[in-house]
């Protein structure tokens, strides 16, 4: 066990841009903040391939080049950096105490920024296959599908950007999605509909992904009519939507149904006086880099005003 003997005035856990943001916000404010940032860091946007609608890049910038020019810029400003996982958290009294394996770390104040993970269907044969053409990644995965027919399931933005990615790989790309109606934006199904090599199918489920070693097909199933139908396939992208990653906290902060943590109203701050919650960990409704990266803007004005208010040994413990 190694308790670190400094008593930090930020720990930010989670290196997206929420979370980088924040580190680049506390660091400037002199707050020297330590970010806990996982040990694949910069969130989703690291399985992103262009990103077309961060203001400031009219050219459009790669998810992992943003990141990581992100994290450069906290790091600029003397943020410090911990590329592991957080495995433990006490929130019950200050200091609050945050753990990585028996590495344990105290702080004034904490803000969580651990955002969501990729949502996958739950089958057998999904789990089976993962990496032996199951993915929930197209940036990552894309290119070893060339010249193979793919299948990507989802209605949502997500699905119809991976769809459209792998156009540039698949002889084919279907889209699968459960309902008729799609959730994704009017710009991005039309663009879908105009391309030749995309083929939407709704409304249908996936039964089961076929193939022994590697997948070889997708078995689907009408919504309304049960009726079964077998698609080629050689990659099954599966792109329905992303869970907080919250498993750390749900029994210290409230939280909603879906486990998304709660925070005030017009505010970044949790149940807890000290911890702040910002991005997607704490939104299903946006859950944009550019909305990610302002909340934890405003996460670290929170806990800079918050800490200049409890400042003082009379506040601590
Ligand atoms: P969404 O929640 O928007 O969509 C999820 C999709 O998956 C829905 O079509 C949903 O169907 C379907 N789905 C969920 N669970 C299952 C399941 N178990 N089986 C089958 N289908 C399922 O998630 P996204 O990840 O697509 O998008 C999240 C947010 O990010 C959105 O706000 C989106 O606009 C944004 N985004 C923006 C992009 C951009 O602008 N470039 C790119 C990517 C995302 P149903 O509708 O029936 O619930």
């Amino acid at each position: 066990m190694t308790q670190h003997d400094d008593v930090r005035e930020v720990i930010i856990i989670g290196g997206g841009p929420a979370g980088y943001t924040a580190a680049l916000y506390s660091a400037r404010a002199g707050l020297n903040p330590l970010v806990i940032e996982g040990v694949t860091w910069g969130g989703q946007l690291m399985i992103t391939s262009d990103v077309e609608n961060y203001p400031g890049y009219p050219d459009g910038v790669m998810g992992p080049t943003m990141m990581t020019d992100f994290r450069r810029q906290a790091e600029r400003f003397g943020t410090e950096f911990v590329t592991d996982e957080v495995t433990k958290v006490d929130f019950s009294e200050r200091p609050f105490r945050v753990w990585v394996e028996k590495d344990e770390y105290r702080a004034k104040s904490v803000i969580v920024a651990t955002g969501a993970s990729a949502r996958w269907l739950g089958l057998e044969s999904e789990q089976r296959l993962q990496g032996r053409g199951v993915s929930a990644c197209a940036t990552c995965d894309g290119a070893f599908f060339r010249d193979k027919p793919i299948v990507v399931i989802g209605g949502g933005d997500s699905a119809f950007e991976e769809a459209l990615f792998l156009t540039r790989f698949g002889t084919k790309v279907t889209l699968v999605n459960r309902r008729s109606e799609f959730r994704a934006s009017q710009i991005m199904v039309e663009r879908a509909k105009a391309h030749e090599k995309l083929e939407l199918l709704t409304p249908y489920t996936v039964e089961e992904i076929l193939g022994d070693t590697s997948v070889t097909g997708v078995r689907v199933k009408h919504a309304d009519t049960g009726e079964t139908l077998d698609l080629e396939a050689a990659g099954f992208f599966v792109a329905i939507g992303h869970d907080p990653n919250t498993k750390l906290f749900v029994d210290q902060l409230d939280h909603d149904e879906n486990g998304y943590l709660v925070t005030k109203p017009g505010s970044t701050a949790t149940n807890i006086a000290g911890v702040f919650a910002v991005g997607d960990v704490q939104d299903h409704t946006y859950r944009q880099a550019i909305t990610a990266a302002g909340s934890g803007c405003m996460g670290a004005l929170d806990a800079e005003r918050w800490l200049a208010e409890h400042e003082g040994p009379e506040h601590e413990g």
